[in-house]
């Protein structure tokens, strides 16, 4: 049997009766089920807002959308970014028509915060942190790079469902936290995300503009009947990017598993890093700051011969991905090639190895003994 990167397992039964509730209610759409896993969410995260979205990557758009808008921002203003990350991150920035500016990524994988101050200029308005594989890398020093220098902040949160910096989930001191339970995330579902704003003025506007700007609460305020649904304002030109209660019974189950499901994670992360330990020469692992527990969304090595690697994998049936092309080895982000060259070494020489619930330890074993042949052969 091959082994997969993501294999994503459901608790099928559950997800099937919850799904099942929305289609005896005749209830498929935003509402109902929707509801209740935002406070669900806001529940487990004890983060003050959250709307949920269609994705992350929808997410991402609408915080800077709100933020620029709010905050009185301009055309071409800069937002501090990684080049490590999924296009989506950095593709949220340019539908604001603000700049993303590259900073380089330390042994985290996450933004290094003495590269980020160097990149800050009197056109910088925000960072955008990326929480890499879980990890939170110095994610406390760019809340207080932010603060010290007064510019939002933004967390690109799609791998930490579950992760907890010094035991609480982290993301409070951000201005909009985005999660993903896209359907290989940590919390799977099919496509879905959340964003979770600071501040209730901003979730008021964002679940406007999740819905094509239409404000449907002015009428259905003042007629508790609800004969007036149809009387609504539209405030903002929005897209359609709110989620639905399909996927939110998807969300609401998998959600009761996260912690069960990221400590197994866990758990496979610490095989691998038993088995590796020898090799430090050959086998570099990613740091986790101790006061970090991670989701474990990725497991990842750095080995000098990485597409070497991967073929004596796919000779053994195990499929490990790459996580990612640093961005501005893409055309739309050519302008910034060659500024963050730690970013740039990760990309050539990094490695995901297989990750997730179905993996047993012969598996991980298995994995360990190919990689450890091929490194020191
Ligand atoms: C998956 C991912 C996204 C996008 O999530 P979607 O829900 O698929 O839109 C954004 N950022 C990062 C780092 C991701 O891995």
């Amino acid at each position: 049997m091959s082994i997969q990167l993501f294999t994503p397992t459901f608790a099928v039964d559950e997800c099937l009766e919850e799904i099942r509730e929305c289609l005896e209610k005749g209830w498929t759409g935003m509402g109902f089920k929707t509801v209740q896993f935002e406070d669900a969410w806001k529940k487990y995260t004890g983060m003050p807002h959250a709307h949920y979205l269609n994705s992350a990557t929808a997410g991402l758009e609408l915080a800077f959308a709100v933020l620029k808008q709010e905050n009185g921002w301009e055309d071409g203003d800069e937002v501090v970014t990684t080049p490590l990350t999924f296009v989506s991150s950095n593709h949220a920035i340019l539908f604001a028509d603000l700049k993303p500016v590259f900073a380089d990524v330390d042994d985290t994988n996450c933004l290094d915060p003495e590269s980020v101050r160097s990149r800050i200029t009197p056109k910088t308005r925000a960072v955008l942190f990326v929480g890499f594989g879980g990890n939170c890398g110095h994610y406390e020093e760019i809340v207080k790079i932010c603060k010290e220098n007064g510019l939002a902040l933004v967390l690109d949160a799609a791998h930490m469902a579950g992760t907890r910096l010094n035991g609480e989930i982290p993301g409070k001191e951000a201005d909009a936290v985005v999660y993903s339970f896209q359907a290989v995330k940590n919390l799977p579902t099919a496509d879905s995300g959340m964003i979770c704003f600071k501040s209730a003025k901003h979730d008021e506007i964002v679940r406007k503009m999740a819905w094509l700007g239409i404000n449907k609460d002015t009428y259905a305020r003042t007629n508790s009947m609800g004969n007036y649904k149809w009387k609504y304002d539209v405030e903002y030109v929005g897209h359609k990017d709110h989620g639905n209660s399909i996927m939110a019974s998807i969300g609401l189950v998998q959600l009761r598993y996260l912690d069960r499901d990221n400590a197994y994670r866990r758990q496979l992360a610490r095989w691998y890093t038993e088995g590796f330990r020898p090799y430090p020469d050959k086998i570099r692992l990613i740091h986790i700051p101790e006061n970090c527990e991670s989701s474990c969304h990725l497991f990842q090595i750095i080995v000098e011969d990485r597409d070497g690697l991967m073929d004596a994998l796919h000779a053994v049936d195990v499929y490990p991905g790459v996580h990612y092309v640093e961005n501005t080895q893409y055309r739309m982000y050519a302008y910034a090639a060659g500024t963050c060259p730690n970013a740039t070494y990760i990309s050539d020489h990094i490695l995901s190895l297989p990750m997730h619930m179905r993996l047993t330890h012969e598996d991980v074993q298995l994995i360990i003994d190919t990689v450890v042949k091929y490194v020191t052969k």
